[in-house]
């Protein structure tokens, strides 16, 4: 046995020599530790509060600590805590019912991270292809946007465009076909036999919150009906109240075959995903198939359902589609010539610099010390997406910060 590291860190310095010296540098965090949260806040461990403009990539939709979350968490904590599938527990059909209900689905598969529930869309849609459309085995093609992000196992930056993600970790996984995002005629082009999905972003996250052309999601639900191919909508991101709508699909009135739902769906309390879809599609799993140890467990499913009672008010998805439309209006109308584009949907923005102005991320550590926390996306973007719980007032004292810190970007 080796001796403890010595004297527990106090200071951010000291923690952030801690991760440095310790963890693997597979992040590259703002210099910000910590320690205690509620709401839209977050307080560091030198007792300085920030605005969390980030939600932990949408998880925290609800806010950090949300009490009716935080009490379903404990109450579970209280009962018991897992069984594996080997067993039933009293909360897993409940919140399979209540998800799919929510989904207006047939039937649910629930994992933990997303990457598990993009990896649980990929095996059903080769199932599905094999056992139902026919396509001969080991044939089966998924089509797949360019600057997706999916997660990061190895089939998923298989068909990565980032050059970051996939760089090292090869051999990749075939079977996938990538085309521009946004073009609905290239999906019509790249479908053939053998296509038995289609994945898809409602809105582009990490690649700086694109939000496709109007009606190219009714394109691509027309499409996929057509050549009977699976739409595959991954809403981990965009899903649960983040663009104004329960999920982005919705603003389009279009309804996928299989969502994909994560983040959020654990309430920022706990990894919580799911596969939801059809009986055609998710009855083509048998025991033995598929799984995870803690997929399903009681107390995913116990927040699972309280964040789907969350869901069914319409407050969270309201308060994001107003404010959200505010903040994108304010913000184009006091854009400094530094800034090249807004773009957005809801409480989700993506501030585009232009050319000289970068990088992203010096915006961010400006705002980070007048108490703003956000994060930049590919040098060129910096995200918001703050608690769907933020208020107007909140906001605009982030844009007293931000404004001039997008003005003083100057490469
Ligand atoms: N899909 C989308 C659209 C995402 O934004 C993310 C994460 O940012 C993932 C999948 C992966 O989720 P996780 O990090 O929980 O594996």
């Amino acid at each position: 046995m080796s001796e403890p590291t010595g004297r527990l860190p106090v200071t951010s310095e000291e923690h952030i020599e801690l991760v440095e010296r310790y963890s693997a540098h597979n992040y590259h965090p703002l210099p910000v530790v910590v320690a205690e949260a509620e709401g839209a806040w977050v307080t560091d461990v030198d007792g300085k509060r920030y605005l969390d403009m980030l939600a932990a990539y949408s998880a925290l939709n609800f806010g950090h600590r949300h009490p009716a979350l935080v009490a379903a968490a404990k109450e579970e904590l209280d009962r018991v805590t897992l069984t594996s599938r080997a067993f039933h527990n009293d909360r897993f059909g409940p919140f399979c019912a209540e998800l799919a209900d929510l989904c207006g689905m047939e039937m649910v598969l629930p994992m933990n991270t997303g990457a598990e529930g993009v990896e649980t869309a990929i095996k059903t849609a080769r199932k599905w292809g094999y056992q139902t459309k026919g396509v001969p085995d080991g044939r089966a093609k998924i089509v797949v946007c360019s600057d997706n992000f999916h997660g990061r196992t190895v089939t998923i930056v298989s068909f990565s465009s980032d050059p970051d993600a996939r760089r090292d970790f090869g051999p990749y996984t075939p079977g996938f076909v990538a085309i521009e995002y946004g073009n609905a005629a290239a999906l019509e082009a790249a479908i053939d036999d053998e296509t038995v999905a289609f994945l898809v972003e409602p809105v582009q996250g990490e690649a700086g919150v694109k939000v496709p052309p109007d009606g190219y999601l009714r394109d691509v639900r027309a499409i996929c009906t057509r050549n009977n191919v699976l739409m595959i909508a991954d809403e981990i991101q965009s899903g649960l109240g983040r663009t104004g709508y329960t999920f982005a699909c919705e603003r389009e009135t279009v309804v996928p075959d299989l969502y994909v739902l994560g983040k959020a769906l654990g309430g920022g309390i706990i990894p919580v995903s799911a596969v939801v879809g059809g009986r055609e599609t998710l009855g083509v799993f048998k025991p033995g198939e598929h799984g995870s140890t803690f997929g399903g467990n009681p107390v995913a499913c116990a927040v699972g359902l309280k964040v789907i009672e969350l869901l069914r008010n319409g407050e969270y998805q309201r308060n994001s589609a107003e404010l959200g439309a505010w903040l994108s209006v304010s913000l184009r109308q006091k854009a400094p010539d530094t800034v090249a584009e807004i773009r957005g949907l809801g409480l989700w923005v993506g501030i585009e610099l232009g050319p000289g102005c970068r990088p992203a991320r010096a915006v961010c550590e400006r705002v980070m010390d007048d108490g703003l926390l956000c994060k930049d996306t590919h040098e060129t973007t910096v995200r918001l997406a703050p608690p769907l719980v933020v208020t107007k007032q909140d906001l605009e004292w982030a844009l007293e910060r931000l404004i001039p810190a997008l003005a003083s970007a100057r490469g």
